[in-house]
């Protein structure tokens, strides 16, 4: 590992929060393309926002959310040209739980016999940490609209993450799932677009899922 790759722990309640969402929700882990995507579909939105009052941060017009599954290299990657996060952002974001919908999330979860959490995870969104429902592997790299550098935070899911320097050509976030052996249904382009068009009809912004790579 080089010098410049810092090791963080989680806090007590990511910790909770994976373990329930990793192994309660496993019939209903497609869901973490709904998540996914709408974090995308958010920070593009973000981006647009602030660009009204700071023209520099503007979107390119092609703008969309891009899926591409690689079943030689077993991952899924998506990115988008979003608000992107800072160093900062992306320890406070993706390292903690801020958020009293997660708190609530966790406890409710907890509580509930296994008929009802699918009902549970319609009313709350589960989020970012879903993605490890399918992947043992996560690598965020990010660059804040405004910003010329990258982060990448790095995590197994298990206690601890990585945040290391990175590079990336235009702001946004580029998700890399690496899909674990149990969930190589996902790595099927036509799986996923069957996920979207159950659970992300509703998103205005274009969502490409490439076949072979293209
Ligand atoms: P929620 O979307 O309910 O806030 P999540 O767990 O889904 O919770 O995401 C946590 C936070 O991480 C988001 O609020 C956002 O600040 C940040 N985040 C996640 N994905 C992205 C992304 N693609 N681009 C920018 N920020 C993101
Ligand atoms: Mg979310």
């Amino acid at each position: 590992m080089s010098e410049t790759v810092e090791r963080h722990e989680f806090g007590a309640e990511v910790g909770r929060l994976l373990d329930l969402v990793v192994h309660a929700l496993y019939s209903d882990r497609e869901i973490f393309l709904r998540e996914l995507v709408a974090n995308a579909a958010d920070a593009i939105d973000r981006r647009r926002f602030e660009a009204l009052t700071d023209p520099a941060l503007t979107m390119p017009a092609d703008g969309s959310i891009r899926i591409v599954p690689d079943k030689a290299a077993r991952t899924i990657t998506l990115s988008d040209p979003g608000i992107g996060m800072t160093k900062a952002e992306l320890a406070q974001n993706l390292g903690t739980i801020a958020r009293s919908g997660t708190r609530a999330f966790t406890q409710s979860l907890a509580g509930a016999k296994p008929e009802d959490r699918p009902s549970l995870i319609g009313q709350f969104g589960v989020g970012f940490y879903s993605a490890f429902m399918v992947a043992d592997r996560v690598e965020v790299t990010s660059r804040r609209a405004g910003s010329d550098e990258a982060w990448t935070w790095s995590s197994e899911g298990a206690g601890s993450y990585t945040l290391a320097p990175a590079e990336r050509a235009e702001p946004g976030t580029t998700i890399v799932l690496h899909v674990k052996p149990d969930a190589e249904e996902f790595l099927e382009p036509i799986r996923l677009q069957t996920i979207i068009r159950k659970w992300a009809d509703h998103i205005t912004v274009p969502i490409t899922v490439a076949v072979d790579g293209k």
